[in-house]
């Protein structure tokens, strides 16, 4: 474009830097080529469609639509401690969990890297702006922490000097939780994450320890990211310990089961010294039952591993609903009895479609044919009446 070469990183810092494609906040650019550099250089990828809040302000979730038509959802949760952006990968998913409203619309397309560091930039524009407040909203059960972040807990910024003004926090973990499978949608998802954790101008200067890269298991891509000398921590969708039961709430188990994948999961560990975030979907009568617990304790136990249940949030239509409290506690109690630690992941957001592709799902149910079920889906199984006194 007949620009100096420095053009690019004060383009970069802008964009990485103060999260802005506006040329009316680049003074340091000369007036002239302004619209062009940002016109040229930083499209804008991603329209905000909706836009929805609760916990006080605290959770704002983002539906997107791309150049193409395309809906993609992001959320952004702040804490006292820290502030998580959860991104999606993909439009939709092709991988057909039948529990998951992404899942049962099929996949639309990948996302580009570009794409997946708009949703970023857009959550840390809003922070920087001031428009999500507290940190303090009503989060998590008493006994286990929350942890929709299963990377742990960065300090949003250095502590404040006493006469400092408050700065607003910045964001300090990025999970790949939203829509889509991000090892399918592989070299974005990996480009994306090194655009996000290197030191602004090249990226955002996130942490790579604070970023967690969900999969459903597909085992030659866990591989290959163990390969890639990232630190970014390895989330996995077990949801069930025995192939029987995976074969039908992640179809993909049938490709690779539960074995398989765990040993990659292991691999990855090694290879990272990473703790492995086992995700569990608690599903009532699905695969909450006592003696799963302890099939999953024992596959876990003495792992470089932590569990991290998820109340079910059940989709629209679904028959299916998260697990009763009691048997909910008895699942932690059991893990814990094998030595594996657990928590239980809070549930922000249930109000306002927060999990992953409710808020799409509801968006296109008009213009959209649900992908078939590629599985039968399993009824819930009646529970026997409990006989003991104080369950
Ligand atoms: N495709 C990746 C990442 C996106 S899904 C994966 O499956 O890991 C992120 C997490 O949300 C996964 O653990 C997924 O199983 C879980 N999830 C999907 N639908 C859910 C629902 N309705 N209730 C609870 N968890 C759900
Ligand atoms: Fe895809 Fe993950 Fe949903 Fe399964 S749970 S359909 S892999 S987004």
């Amino acid at each position: 474009m007949g620009q100096p070469p420095f053009r690019a990183s004060q383009l970069s810092r802008h964009f990485f830097g103060r999260y802005t494609d506006q040329t009316d906040e680049m003074s340091d650019l000369p007036q002239a080529s302004r619209e062009p550099l940002a016109q040229a250089l930083l499209p804008r990828l991603l329209t905000a469609e909706r836009e929805l809040s609760c916990d006080g302000g605290a959770t704002r979730k983002t539906l997107w639509r791309t150049f193409d038509g395309a809906l993609v959802e992001s959320v952004l949760m702040r804490y006292p401690d820290r502030v998580t952006m959860c991104v999606s990968s993909q439009a939709g998913c092709g991988m057909g969990c039948p529990f998951c409203a992404t899942g049962q619309a099929g996949l639309t397309r990948n996302l580009s890297t570009a794409e997946i560091v708009a949703q970023v930039v857009a959550g840390a524009r809003l922070l920087a702006d001031g428009q999500i407040p507290g940190g303090n909203a009503p989060s998590k059960p008493s006994r286990i922490s929350a942890a929709i972040s299963p990377g742990g807990t960065h300090p949003p910024g250095p502590p404040l000097g006493k006469n400092d003004p408050p700065k607003p926090p910045r964001i300090s973990n990025i999970v790949f939780m939203g829509m889509g499978e991000p090892l399918a949608n592989y070299a974005s998802v990996v480009a994306a994450v090194r655009r996000l954790t290197e030191p602004v101008p090249e990226g955002m200067g996130i942490s790579q320890r604070s970023v967690t890269v969900s999969t459903v298991g597909l085992v030659p891509a866990i591989a290959r990211l163990a390969a890639e000398r990232l630190s970014v921590t390895l989330a996995v969708s077990l949801h069930a310990p025995d192939d029987e039961l995976r074969d039908t709430l992640v179809p993909v188990n049938r490709r690779w089961q539960v074995a398989e994948v765990l040993d990659a999961a292991w691999d990855y560990a090694a290879a990272t010294r990473r703790r492995i975030s086992i995700e569990y979907a608690l599903i009532r009568d699905i695969n909450d039952q006592a003696w799963r617990a302890d099939a999953l304790g024992a596959l876990l136990a003495g792992r470089l591993a932590h569990v991290n249940l998820i109340p079910l949030n059940p989709t629209p239509g679904s028959k299916w609903t998260a697990s009763r409290p009691a048997a909910q506690r008895e699942f932690v109690r059991r893990l814990e009895a094998h030595g594996v630690p657990v928590t239980v992941r809070d549930t922000r957001g249930r109000e306002i479609d927060g999990a992953c592709g409710q808020l799409a799902a509801s968006a296109s149910a008009s213009s959209r044919t649900p992908a078939p079920s590629p599985v039968p889906i399993p009824s819930p199984v009646p529970t026997p009446t409990p006989t003991s006194a104080g369950r």
